[in-house]
C-alpha cells in the first residue's frame, strides 16, 4: 500500500444552463466546498451522454450525484405529469450510466436530491411525479426557505448505513424537491422517510458496494451546529480513501 499524498478524485456530476445568454456547466460549490472539507478533490462532470461513463469512472475513486432537474418520466416509464419541470436528456443519459458503472465497480456513490432519484430509476425504481398532487396530507417538502434551514423530522432506519454515517436515526433536514422515489430498485433499500411516508433515502444492499442516497442537501448543513452532515460526507470520504489506498 503507498501512502496517498494527493487527496483521491471524486466525480461530481453537473448540468448545464443558459447564464447571461451563453450556456455552461453548473454545479453549486457547497458540494466541492463539503467534498474538499471532507479531505477530497472534486472533479466536476458535464452531461456527456452515455458513451465514456467507464472510461470516466476508471479515473476516479469516487462518485457523488448531485440535485437538479426532473428526470424525464420517460426513464422509467411513466407519462409525464403537468408539474414536471424542463427536463435535461443528456445529464439523464450521463448519470444513469454513471450509476450503472459505478455499481458494477462497487464504487463509492453519495447520491443527493436528484442523485437519489436518479439512482433509483437507472437502477430499474421509479419516481413520484409530484408529491403534493400524489398524497394529501403531505407536509412541506418544497418550502421558501433558506437552504441552510432544516424544517422537517427524518426517521432513519435502525442499522442502516445512514444511521451508522449520521449516527442518528432521527434528524431535521432541509427539503427542496417536489419528487421522491416510489417503487425502490431492487438492489437498493429505504433508508429514511418523513412522517408522511415520503422516502428521503436509500442505499445498496450489495455489501461489496457502499452507496448511500438523500433527498435532502446535506452539502447545504456541513456548518450547523448538528454534526449530522459533516459525518455524513466523513463517511463517504472513509470509503473514497480506502478504495483509493
Ligand atoms: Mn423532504
Amino acid at each position: 500500500m503507498h501512502p496517498i499524498s494527493h487527496p483521491p478524485l471524486v466525480a461530481v456530476t453537473a448540468t448545464t444552463e443558459i447564464i447571461r445568454g451563453v450556456a455552461r456547466v453548473r454545479v453549486n460549490e457547497a458540494y466541492t466546498d463539503a467534498l474538499r472539507t471532507a479531505g477530497l478533490l472534486p472533479l466536476v462532470v458535464p452531461p456527456f451522454g452515455g458513451d465514456g461513463a467507464d472510461w470516466l469512472l476508471d479515473g476516479v475513486h469516487g462518485l457523488v450525484l448531485t440535485g437538479g432537474e426532473d428526470i424525464a418520466p420517460s426513464r422509467y416509464r411513466a407519462v409525464p405529469h403537468p408539474t414536471v419541470g424542463p427536463v435535461h436528456e443528456t445529464r439523464d443519459e450521463c448519470e444513469i450510466a454513471l450509476v450503472r458503472g459505478a455499481h458494477e465497480r462497487g464504487m463509492p456513490t453519495l447520491a443527493i436530491c436528484r442523485g437519489v432519484q436518479v439512482a433509483n430509476v437507472a437502477l430499474g425504481g421509479t419516481l413520484v411525479q409530484d408529491i403534493p398532487s400524489h398524497r394529501t396530507h403531505s407536509i412541506p417538502h418544497d418550502p421558501d426557505a433558506p437552504r441552510s434551514d432544516r424544517v422537517h423530522e427524518v426517521s432513519v432506519v435502525p442499522g442502516s448505513r445512514l444511521a451508522a454515517a449520521l449516527g442518528t436515526i432521527r434528524l431535521v433536514t432541509n427539503s427542496f424537491h417536489h419528487q421522491s422515489i416510489d417503487r425502490v430498485a431492487s438492489d437498493l433499500r429505504v433508508n429514511a422517510r418523513t412522517r408522511d411516508d415520503v422516502i428521503e433515502g436509500v442505499e445498496s444492499e450489495d455489501a461489496r458496494w457502499w452507496m448511500l442516497g438523500v433527498q435532502w442537501h446535506p452539502e447545504e448543513l456541513t456548518a450547523t451546529p448538528e454534526d449530522w452532515d459533516r459525518r455524513l460526507f466523513a463517511a463517504f470520504a472513509e470509503r473514497v480513501v480506502a478504495r483509493a489506498a
